[in-house]
């Protein structure tokens, strides 16, 4: 079992506008309202390639039992845990080609909340084997949280996937309790060192030799449509992908990270989890819909993958 965690979830609704007029009314009767958030994508991904998931977070108010029905709805496990501030929208309005987006903070978390979901993460534990960290902390939790969650994982053995940027990430990099992987694009590689880093392979490399990376497996540097740079152990790998018809590209980091874990929990080997984790998020970037894949187009394109050891 592979336990998502998504700390700041929120209710997606998108609105589809012939025009957005500004300072005025705007109506439409496209509308559509899912469950998000970066951790609902991975778990809804891992769902569909048949990968036993139970997603959890805080959930607060209407929109967190919205969340837990939508989830129960697709029979996805869940265990979120309550709070007392209702948990975020985000909207997008989708208008001549734009997208416009609103995207609330999200809900305060009260220490007696943080406190209570540590224990919550404990009992969860007993039935996981690989626990996946993705997206931003929300208000009122400190940015050691993930790590004090790594470090409960990592005294189980249990290997974490943290998937953040900004501070929460570079706290958790500062801290002696390790995540098994992350998966930074290369705008939050950049970020996190303070300089943009190119595509060149031999930057990339020397990027990801900072002593902040000491400790940590793997590193996966998705590049969109340009695959992806792999770092496992002292080895390096440039994935190079077949050109796809993109839909939406956006979450396939999420499916990247999803097929990373479903193959691991499978007991693949390096060549093929680094292979699954590109396929997810091509097959992501083939669909419409956020943290979404179809599995059957899986085999055409995992076999066009190509690995060059650099
Ligand atoms: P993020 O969503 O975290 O920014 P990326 O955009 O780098 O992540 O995408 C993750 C992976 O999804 C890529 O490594 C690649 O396998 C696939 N992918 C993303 N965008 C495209 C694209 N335009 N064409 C082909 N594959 C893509």
């Amino acid at each position: 079992m592979i336990l998502t965690v998504t700390l700041n979830p929120s209710v997606d609704i998108s609105y589809k506008l012939n025009q957005l007029e500004i300072d005025n009314v705007n109506r439409t009767s496209s509308v559509s309202k899912t469950a998000g958030g970066k951790g609902l994508n991975v778990t809804r991904v891992l769902f569909q390639a048949n990968s036993p998931v139970i997603a959890t977070g805080f959930k607060g108010g209407y929109l967190g039992a919205f969340i837990e029905d939508e989830l129960n709805a697709s029979q996805i496990k869940n265990s979120f845990y309550p709070i007392k501030e209702e948990t975020r929208n985000c909207i997008a309005v989708l208008h001549e080609g734009n997208q416009t987006e609103i995207l609330e903070s999200g809900p305060y978390i009260s220490t007696d909340e943080l406190q209570g979901f540590i224990k919550h993460f404990e009992k969860l534990m007993d039935e996981v084997q690989l626990v996946v960290f993705s997206g931003s902390l929300p208000a009122g939790v400190p940015v050691n949280y993930y790590s004090d969650l790594i470090k409960i994982c990592n005294h189980k053995s249990i290997p974490v996937i943290a998937d953040t940027s900004g501070i929460a990430l570079t706290t958790l990099l500062e801290q002696s309790n390790k995540p098994y992987a992350i998966k930074p694009n290369l705008d939050e590689l950049s970020q996190i060192l303070g300089y943009t880093v190119s595509e060149d392979i031999t930057e990339m490399k020397n990027a990801l030799k900072h002593e902040m990376f000491n400790g940590i497996q793997w590193i996966f540097v998705s590049l969109g449509a340009n695959g992806s740079l792999v770092k496992h152990d002292d080895e390096y790998y440039k994935v190079n992908i077949p050109k796809i018809g993109v839909v939406n590209p956006v979450g396939s980091g999420d499916a990247t990270v999803a097929g990373f874990a479903s193959a691991y929990s499978k007991d693949k080997s390096v060549i093929e989890i680094i292979k699954t984790a590109n396929t997810f998020g091509m097959l992501n970037a083939m669909e419409q819909q956020t943290g979404c894949i179809n599995i059957d187009k899986f085999e055409g394109l995992y076999k066009q993958i190509k690995i060059i050891e650099v």
